[in-house]
This record gives structure tokens, C-alpha cells and sequence, in this order.
């Protein structure tokens, strides 16, 4: 064990220098010290025990839930001319034979592993006649009862430490809440480890957020922007997928649908074409993008909101690896809340699980409206620091407007109040504007005192008022009711006249008001 870990770096992988904490981990471990790694997407995790893996006796186990992605990875090692193998349930008895062979030889310096399997009597005992040079454990959030990827098998894995306690262990995530961290170290008995927490700034990732207007067109008019560069588009259905990418090849862009529903040849023949071409927009569901390491993509847009901050940031840090200036773009609208809502409530999940998922849609809403900078509500929600104003963040940028809407959120939740609690946005806002609609007058709501009390704002403003609502938690909505909006607790005091309201006056809504300087 005579090469530094700098020069297994060059030699093998062909890289100049380490990023970021790299180094440092790489020598505790490589000196039989246990690691909690915290970094984000993008920001070199792998190295962090493949190169331990190489400076140590014996073979690195690697527990992977990522069983789709164990061949890409063990491939990638062996043309470096790392030997490295899975085991998982895709491979036949006789393959899987010939790998424990190779495994109690010495033959490998890396073998990846998924969970379950790991934790068979075959694979312990295997593992015991073996010599294990330390266990890397990825994507150790799965530990987590309440993040987005539980894997049961998780919570058995301190048996690790248990039955092999000399062997260094580095558990690695890219979820760095205070929460899920203290959960990592709890369950995988890592009290002893060194924490490496990295910073999740991307600062060559400019964040941009519109209300949904007319959504093709703004998708167009950004895609514009980035005419030639190659991006994703992100939408939430298969259906929306393929009408999009259709919708956007008419009008003259390279745009190739990617989604689950698409049969195998066809997706890998689009993935082939996104990472080898210039300037293909890529539509796709999130089924796309773990584990496609594409250095020059330059945006990312959503079509829809995602569920979560975690998804969020998951999917904008696809943008822009090779540190050059990116965009992350995201379009919402008041309809985005009201589906997520209520697939939240419509979930087969328990209370528990749901009250989780809500919370961390409220806290992706909060950050679509929010008015400060959205890099400090971005990085104050992975529990990061971050004090100034990023200078490449829409709201940086073009300072947000809010104004004193209480008169209106008053008007606005009395129609809800007053036509029952029963009904969705676009009646409320018929009632509010004292439209002579079927459904008005088959309701008798011309007859209410609100009828046609918000004539002094038009559809888009209400629409507007109507979201911010329901973002920030005034209103709410009925899960069997067909979109219909309830009031909440929060709600009271501002019908009394007790609390105020602000909200943000929506950059378009300013625009079609007549802003004089023109683009
Ligand atoms: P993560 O697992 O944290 O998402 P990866 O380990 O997949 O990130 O690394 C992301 C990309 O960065 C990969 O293409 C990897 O080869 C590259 N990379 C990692 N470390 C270095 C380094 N020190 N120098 C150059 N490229 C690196
Ligand atoms: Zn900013």
C-alpha cells in the first residue's frame, strides 16, 4: 500500500486534483476511520470510497439501492481497469456463484451489493470467510422513515458494525437536513463517525420561478433563451411528456419524450441521443436523470411542481455540473397545488407519512413564493447558512412587489365561506367577478352578499390571490371535493380583521398592467 491516494487518482481515474472535501475523506477512511459524507448530487461521492476501496487490503462492500444503476457503475470501473462486480436478484445462480468465487479469492476491489441481499445469511457468511477492505453505504438517507426513498432493509444495516466492528464504514447521502442526518447516525451506529458536511450552494445555477399563464408558450419563450443547449424538461404525466415533446419538435426544437411507459429501446436510443448530441431538449418524467452524469446541461425546467425540496433540488442540480452558468426554471400554478394535494390525500400512505408529504410541499410552496432569495430559502431548508443576497436568483435580480391584500383575501375566503365550502377556484372566481353563470344561478349565488364584490381585480389577479392562499396555508383543499377550497384555522383571524395579508404581485399580472419599460 505504497500509492497515495492523489496518485490513485491519476493514475486510475484520470483526474487532476480532488474537489471540495474529497481528499480529507479519502484519508480517514483509507486510515480505518468511519465518515458520514453529506454532499450534494454531483459533487463526487463515488470517489470518496473507490479510491479507499483501491488504497486498502482486501474488497470495499458498496450497498446500493440502486440496483438498475449497479451495471453502468461496475462498467464505468472496469474500463479503468477496476475490478469490480454486483450482486443483486438480476443476476442468474450461476453468475452470482462465480462473483462469491471471485469475491473469496481476492479478486475484486469492489463489489456492490443491494440491501436485501446483503443481508441473507448466504451474503453474511460469505462476507465473514472474506476480507473486507470497508463498507460504503450510499445513499444512506434510505434509512429514513420519513424521507422519500424508506428502504426497510436500511434499518438492519448496523449490523454491520456489529458483526464486523474493525472494518471502517462510510455512509454517503445527499440529504442533508438536521432530521434525516441525526437519523443516519442513529440507525447505522455511526456516533463515532467524522461528519463531512458539504455546502449544497450550486452557484452557477441561476433559480427562476413563473406563475403558469399559459405554459407552453412560456416554456418556449425560455427554451429561446437557451436556443442550441442542451436541458430538461421536466413534467409530472407520460401523457403531458409525449404532448410536449411533440408540441415542441413542431415548433422546430430537438425535443425527445423519456418516460417509463416507453418501451426500452426506444428510451435508451433518446438517453444515447441526449448525452452523445448537442442541443437536445430532453421531456421527461423524473423516471430520467438518476445516474446521467451529461456535464453540459445547461437548464432544467419544470413543467409542473415537483413534491418536494429534495426533489427539487435534485433535479435543478442536473443542470450546469461543469460549473458554467445554468438555469434552473419552474412554472406553477394555483391547479399544480391542488393535484399534489390531493394526490397527498388520495394516497394509500397513514396520517403519519401524509402529514410528512404535506409539510414538505408546503415547504417547496413556501420557496415558490417566498420573496427573498430563493438560494438562502433553498439552502436554509438543507439546514445550511447562507446570509447574503446570491445576486442569480429571479427575486435577486427583479425584486419581487408584495402589497397589503387583505381586503382581498377577506372577500376571496368569505366566498368560500359563503357558498358552503363546497366548490373549486373557477366558481368562486365567477361569484367574486358577478358572472351570470348556469352554475351561479342553479346555486342561487347571485343572491350573496358576495356576488360580484371583486369586480375591481380581473381573473388572473383573482387567480393569483386564490393560489398564494392556498400556498401559504389560508386556505385549503377538500380532498373528496373535487378541488372544491376550505378555509383553515390560520383563516380566522384574518376574517376578523385581526391579521393582515401580503402577497407577492405576480411579475406577468405586472406586466399586462402596463409596464412601460418593454423587452
Ligand atoms: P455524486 O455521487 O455525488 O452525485 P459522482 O460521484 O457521480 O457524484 O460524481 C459526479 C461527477 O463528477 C462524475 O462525473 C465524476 O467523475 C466527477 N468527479 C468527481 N470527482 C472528481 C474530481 N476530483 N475531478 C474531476 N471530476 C470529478
Ligand atoms: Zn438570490
Amino acid at each position: 500500500m505504497s500509492e497515495t491516494a492523489i496518485e490513485v487518482l491519476q493514475r486510475v481515474f484520470g483526474y487532476r486534483a480532488f474537489r471540495g472535501q474529497q481528499q480529507a475523506i479519502i484519508e480517514h477512511v483509507a486510515g480505518g476511520g468511519d465518515a458520514l459524507v453529506l454532499m450534494p448530487t454531483g459533487g463526487g461521492k463515488s470517489l470518496c470510497y473507490q479510491v479507499p476501496a483501491l488504497l486498502r487490503e482486501g474488497t470495499a462492500i458498496v450497498v446500493s439501492p440502486l440496483i438498475a444503476l449497479m451495471q453502468d457503475q461496475v462498467d464505468a470501473l472496469a474500463q479503468l481497469g477496476v475490478r469490480a462486480a454486483f450482486l443483486n436478484s438480476s443476476l442468474d445462480a450461476g453468475t452470482a456463484s462465480r462473483i462469491e468465487q471471485q469475491l473469496l479469492a481476492g479478486e475484486l476491489d469492489l463489489l456492490y451489493v443491494a440491501p436485501e441481499r446483503l443481508l441473507g445469511e448466504r451474503c453474511l457468511s460469505l462476507l465473514d470467510r472474506s476480507r473486507i477492505a470497508l463498507f460504503a453505504i450510499d445513499e444512506a438517507h434510505c434509512v429514513s422513515q420519513w424521507g422519500h426513498d424508506f428502504r426497510p432493509e436500511y434499518r438492519q444495516l448496523d449490523i454491520l458494525h456489529r458483526r464486523w466492528p474493525d472494518v471502517p464504514r462510510i455512509a454517503l447521502t445527499a440529504t442533508a437536513d438536521a432530521p434525516t442526518r441525526r437519523e443516519i447516525v442513529e440507525r447505522l451506529a455511526l456516533e463515532g463517525a467524522r461528519q463531512f458536511a458539504s455546502s449544497f450552494d450550486r452557484p452557477n445555477i441561476r433559480y427562476r420561478v413563473t406563475v403558469k399563464d399559459n405554459p407552453r408558450q412560456q416554456l418556449l419563450s425560455f427554451l429561446r433563451e437557451h436556443e442550441g443547449a442542451s436541458g430538461i424538461v421536466y413534467a409530472m404525466s407520460r401523457r403531458k411528456v409525449e404532448e410536449t415533446a411533440d408540441w415542441l419538435c413542431g415548433q422546430g426544437l430537438a425535443a425527445l419524450p423519456y418516460h417509463a411507459g416507453m418501451d426500452a429501446a426506444r428510451r435508451a436510443e433518446h438517453q444515447r441521443r441526449f448525452l452523445r448530441e448537442d442541443g437536445v431538449v430532453m421531456v421527461a418524467t423524473i423516471a430520467f436523470g438518476m445516474g446521467i452524469d451529461k456535464p453540459d446541461v445547461r437548464f432544467v425546467a419544470h413543467l409542473d411542481l415537483p413534491k418536494s425540496m429534495e426533489g427539487y433540488y435534485q433535479e435543478t442540480g442536473r443542470a450546469g455540473r461543469d460549473g458554467e452558468a445554468s438555469e434552473a426554471w419552474l412554472c406553477y400554478g394555483l391547479a399544480d397545488v391542488v393535484t399534489l394535494r390531493e394526490m397527498i390525500a388520495s394516497s394509500e400512505a397513514g396520517e403519519e407519512r401524509k402529514r410528512v408529504e404535506r409539510r414538505k410541499l408546503d415547504a417547496l410552496l413556501g420557496y415558490c413564493e417566498s420573496l427573498r432569495c430563493r438560494r438562502q430559502t433553498l439552502l436554509s431548508y438543507f439546514g445550511e447558512d447562507y446570509l447574503h443576497d446570491c445576486g442569480n436568483c429571479d427575486n435577486c435580480l427583479e425584486p419581487a412587489r408584495h402589497r397589503d391584500a387583505t381586503v382581498d383575501a377577506q372577500k376571496a375566503m368569505s366566498c368560500v365561506f359563503r357558498t358552503g365550502q363546497r366548490f373549486g377556484v373557477v366558481h368562486l372566481i365567477d361569484v367574486l367577478l358577478g358572472r351570470d353563470t348556469d352554475k351561479v344561478r342553479q346555486h342561487g349565488h347571485q343572491q350573496l352578499p358576495t356576488f360580484g364584490v371583486g369586480k375591481d381585480l380581473d381573473e388572473r389577479r383573482w387567480r393569483s390571490v386564490f393560489r398564494q392562499l392556498v400556498a401559504t396555508g389560508l386556505l385549503d383543499v377538500d380532498i373528496d371535493g373535487y378541488g372544491a377550497l376550505r378555509l383553515t384555522e390560520a383563516a380566522r383571524p384574518v376574517l376578523r380583521g385581526e391579521a393582515v395579508v401580503h402577497l407577492r404581485v405576480d411579475p406577468e399580472a405586472r406586466a399586462r398592467g402596463g409596464r412601460t419599460r418593454g423587452r
